[in-house]
């Protein structure tokens, strides 16, 4: 499932729409320190559906916007789109092409779009599921990850394999099923007492 571009716009230290092609192979992306390298593997995270500010070396979503700079005023809005070539059909989608955007407003307002239409966070995290290129999945590695996956406790690491094999779908459609099982039965018990209560 090649990577086609990346296309960033006021997202952290690109105030200017910018798009990046890959191309068939390997692409580097080589600068000076504090050029924005870890930025464009940042806006790639973001619009995959990243929701932690932290791991985005920021204090909220808001810090992704491009913050100003000497010559430069801050701007209101950041936009990230990354287009997936889905011939293979690991995406789960029917579309050979997918396009995915993510957007943040200053206020706070922010949006999603799987091929220019409007969807949830919930759905962006859904069709990379199992794809291996989930939030969670190791096919990002950020600078001081492979330590902490090296450190990190069993349990940790056994929900990375799970991810890579494709179950942590089904654990978590299983976890969903529970609560809204337990849901129904305390409903159950409400209405039982209520007709008890009739009689
Ligand atoms: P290194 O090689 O040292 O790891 P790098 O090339 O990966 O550096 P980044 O960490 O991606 O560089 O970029 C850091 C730069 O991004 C800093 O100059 C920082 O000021 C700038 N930056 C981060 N967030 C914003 C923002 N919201 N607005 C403007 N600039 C930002």
């Amino acid at each position: 499932m090649p990577l086609v571009s990346l296309t960033i716009n006021g997202f952290k230290s690109f105030p200017d729409k910018i798009k990046i092609n890959f191309n068939p192979g390997m692409t580097g992306i080589v600068g000076p320190n504090g050029s924005g390298k870890s930025n464009v593997t940042e806006a790639i995270r973001w619009v995959m559906g990243e929701s932690s500010a932290r791991s985005l070396r920021g204090d909220s979503m808001q810090d992704v916007i491009f913050g100003g700079s000497e010559l430069r005023a801050p701007l209101n809005r950041a936009e990230v789109t990354l287009l997936f070539d889905n011939q293979s059909k690991q995406l789960k989608t029917d579309a050979t092409s997918v396009e995915v955007t993510r957007r943040v407003f200053r206020n706070g307002d922010s949006d999603f779009q799987i091929n220019k239409k409007d969807v949830r966070l919930k759905d962006i995290h859904q069709l990379f599921m199992d794809s291996g290129l989930s939030r969670d999945s190791f096919s990002i590695i950020s600078q001081g990850r492979v330590e902490q996956i090296f450190n990190s406790r069993p349990e940790n690491r056994r929900s990375i394999i799970e991810e890579a094999a494709g179950v942590l779908h089904f654990k978590q459609q299983k976890q969903s099923a529970q609560t809204q099982l337990a849901q129904t039965t305390d409903n159950l018990i409400r209405i039982n007492d209520l007709v008890n209560e009739l009689k």
